[in-house]
């Protein structure tokens, strides 16, 4: 089942077209019989508290381990981390950038689906296709009413620079730490780039460039694919499935 899990997921996300900062699949193996899979954006000491508790076979996040450029060494939260997952048999399964592109079930689907989009399309950026995504909101909106909608939507209030005093239409958007795809949003001519993070640089290509910018939160636009891939799997494999929504205001 582990095996099938795994070599199913490879091929479900297409994998192998990413050159990734992190191994894409199985990161920890534990026992071979999956029957309850725990879905979580990151795999925190918390995440594997609240699996262990549920007695989960498998722990699928967004952000797993052995980021690329990491200490290659297992000590202090990395070695607890670890440790729990493996005294009690738990297989980690971390999916990133495949997580992010895929045109159903990745986060940047699931923003398309939840901000109630159309004219969708996907671009290429920072050296990945699909990464990118555009769409038409389906009502123009000033700047603060987007704010207000953002707000309702992800439940949180974003972070905005407003780029300009024109009415939005057209947005870009990429979830988590995207903040650099900016200038990318902008030659597409989106009226407004949407993403999970904000750097001080930001608000000047914000202000320059005279387009609208959302840091929505890395946590809250991350949270929507993972839990879709989870779903999806427990019905395909009829598994029992269990989201966890590990709170991070970042
Ligand atoms: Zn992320």
């Amino acid at each position: 089942m582990q095996k099938e899990l795994s070599s199913y997921l490879h091929q479900l996300l297409s994998c192998d077209r990413y050159n990734d900062y992190a191994p894409n699949g199985m990161q920890v193996e534990g026992k071979d019989e999956i029957r309850r899979i725990c879905t979580a954006v990151t795999a925190s000491d918390d995440v594997i508290n609240q699996a262990i508790t549920w007695k989960a076979d498998a722990l699928l996040v967004h952000h797993g381990y052995f980021w690329r450029g990491e200490a290659p060494v297992i000590t202090g939260m990395k070695r607890q981390r670890l440790n729990k997952l493996l005294r009690h048999d738990i297989n980690l399964l971390a999916y990133h950038l495949p997580l992010d592109c895929h045109p159903e079930l990745g986060n940047n689907a699931c923003l398309a689906k939840l901000f109630d989009v159309d004219s969708v399309q996907m671009h290429r950026a920072g050296n990945t296709d699909n990464l990118l995504w555009s769409g038409r909101l389906a009502q123009t909106m000033t700047h603060t009413v987007l704010t207000d909608f953002l707000n309702k939507k992800l439940g949180r209030i974003p972070l905005s620079v407003a780029g300009n005093d024109k009415l939005i239409s057209r947005i870009a958007w990429c979830s988590g730490g995207a903040q650099d795809f900016i200038e990318e949003a902008n030659r597409l001519g989106a009226d407004a780039y949407l993403s999970g993070e904000i750097s001080e640089r930001t608000y000047y290509q914000a202000k320059e460039l005279g387009i609208h910018y959302y840091s929505c939160g890395h946590h809250a636009t991350e949270r929507y694919g993972i839990q879709a891939l989870g779903e999806y799997l427990a019905s395909y494999f009829k598994l029992e499935h269990l989201f966890i929504d590990s709170n991070n205001p970042v």
